[in-house]
């Protein structure tokens, strides 16, 4: 019924897969003719904690028989809670609360032209961005996005935008003068491939930024609340940005967005400079609350490190095994592996044959396979996604 409905009703903007899930637990998924299902993907780097975590269904439900909604003209403790743990866990001293990623890095945006114009630089409005990268949907946000393919169609785009290579610092340092306010980057490209920044790089980024007073912005939507094996994804390479957008993870599920700033930073936002209706409801944030409260419990970041290592560590056990992996890649739990599909089965087919088989992953690309966990997921979960993908490549060595 609700395929019928969704295909009649809903944009076609979306290749969905499968029969309509029902129900979730931790890193187990139903459909409604009862299949299981484990989650690789967590609803791309949503449900990090797994699916309905009961601390976090105790805060949800608590919270929407309390105050789900006010609007930012009044003040709540949930959104102001949340804000001190964030900012106290990070370099950034303020937050704008925004509903979801491309809000958040379209506050970003936004504020990184302010700083400049609010002092006068009206010249400096250009944003740096790499190729490959995503960073949303919106107009501004896929103006700032480094992939041609999701352009297509919708120009003119907004103006100002510079594309750089990835992991290329000499085209980096060419392409800063004092017209850019801002460069934009993820610590680990995403749906740009699973694309973890050299460290030697990020760090001369930040360099480079420091010394031309351009704001750094780390879009860590993806990155972020212990995806990459510590909070941030940017602490793990010892730098940190002037400007940091989160959203996916930081609530588990429950739509939130967030800019984070130096106070240095936030100084290009004043009374009125922006605004969203939504943004912080005591129904988001309380999620989030706890959300941060989990992910920092004592031994939790270490054990994502630990999962990541022996993931990996499979992976590439397979990269050696078959001829078919050409790489294997990524940071904490957020990892690719990426296929010669030059001949045989494309990343989509294998993505296709694993859910038959009951788990779900993703494909970037028709070659990299993403793999995203809940960050709970347990090692005799990965050794039998594992199995299941040595099968499928044992029947392509040749
Ligand atoms: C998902 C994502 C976004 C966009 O977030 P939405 O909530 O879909 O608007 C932006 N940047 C990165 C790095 C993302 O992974």
């Amino acid at each position: 019924m609700s395929i019928e409905l969704t295909q009649d009703h809903v944009f076609q903007t979306y290749a969905r897969q499968g029969r309509p899930f029902v129900k979730g637990e931790g890193c187990k998924l139903y459909d409604d003719q009862g299949k299981i299902y484990t989650d690789f993907l967590a609803g791309i780097a949503v449900c990090n904690l797994g699916h309905c975590h009961p601390d976090i269904t105790a805060a949800i439900s608590a919270q929407a028989g309390t105050l789900v909604h006010v609007s930012n003209l009044f003040y709540t403790m949930p959104q102001a809670e949340l804000a001190r743990a964030l900012t106290e866990k990070s370099f950034a001293d303020r937050i704008f609360f925004a509903n979801s990623g491309a809000e958040a890095n379209e506050a970003a945006i936004k504020l990184a032209r302010r700083f400049f114009q609010a002092k006068g630089e009206t010249d400096r409005f250009k944003i740096v961005t790499m190729q490959q990268s995503f960073h949303g949907r919106t107009m501004a946000t896929l103006s700032a996005t480094g992939q041609d393919k999701i352009k297509k169609g919708f120009y003119p785009l907004l103006d100002g935008f510079v594309h750089v290579p990835f992991n290329d610092i000499e085209a980096l340092k060419a392409a800063l003068d004092d017209t850019v306010c801002a460069v934009m980057m993820e610590p680990v490209q995403g749906e740009g491939g699973v694309i973890p920044s050299d460290p030697k790089y990020i760090k001369a980024v930040r360099q480079l930024c420091t010394d031309t007073g351009t704001l750094l912005i780390f879009d860590e939507i993806q990155t972020g609340m212990g995806r990459c094996g510590t909070l941030f994804a940017h602490e793990s390479y010892g730098v940190t940005p002037d400007i940091m957008t989160l959203a996916k993870a930081l609530a588990n599920g429950v739509p939130i967005g967030a800019m984070l700033a130096t106070e240095e930073a936030a100084s290009g936002f004043e009374m009125g400079s922006h605004g969203s209706t939504f943004g912080g409801t005591p129904l988001a944030t309380a999620a989030a609350l706890e959300v941060v409260r989990l992910i920092s419990e004592d031994g939790f970041l270490a054990s994502v490190c630990e999962k990541s290592a022996y993931f990996l560590a499979q992976l590439n056990g397979l990269k050696e095994k078959h001829k078919k992996v050409v790489d294997v890649r990524g940071k904490g739990l957020l990892i690719g592996m990426e296929l010669d599909v030059s001949k045989g089965k494309t990343a989509s087919e294998y993505m296709a044959e694993c859910f038959k088989k009951g788990f779900i992953i993703n494909a970037i690309q028709d070659k990299i396979l993403r793999f995203a966990p809940p960050l709970i997921i347990g090692t005799a979960e990965i050794n039998q996604l594992v199995a299941v993908l040595d099968n499928l490549l044992a029947g392509e060595d040749h």
